[in-house]
């Protein structure tokens, strides 16, 4: 009886030892957008020191200094104030 016990624990050690972690799927998916910032009402957009300011070319009032930001609202790339006028 001990030996098959020993089989037991054996089989079972075994099987708990299949690589934890290969199978799981990653936690975020979309890590780009993850990380991502968002804009904000041009109001509220702190801009002290006179920076670049891009905008959602559909809405316009979602603005951002960070070029790699993205609307809030419709998730498009924003573009830089100056070439949408
Ligand atoms: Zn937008």
């Amino acid at each position: 009886m001990l030996i098959v016990a020993a089989a037991l624990l054996v089989l079972s050690g075994c099987g708990q030892k299949t690589q934890p972690g290969t199978s799981q799927p990653p936690a975020i998916v979309s890590g780009s957008e993850a990380s991502a910032s968002y804009t904000v009402a041009a109001s509220e957009l702190k801009n002290p020191e006179n920076k670049p300011v891009y905008l959602c070319p559909m809405h316009r009032d979602q603005v951002s200094l960070n070029p790699e930001a993205r609307c809030s609202i419709c998730r498009m790339r924003l573009v830089p104030q100056e070439e949408s006028k």
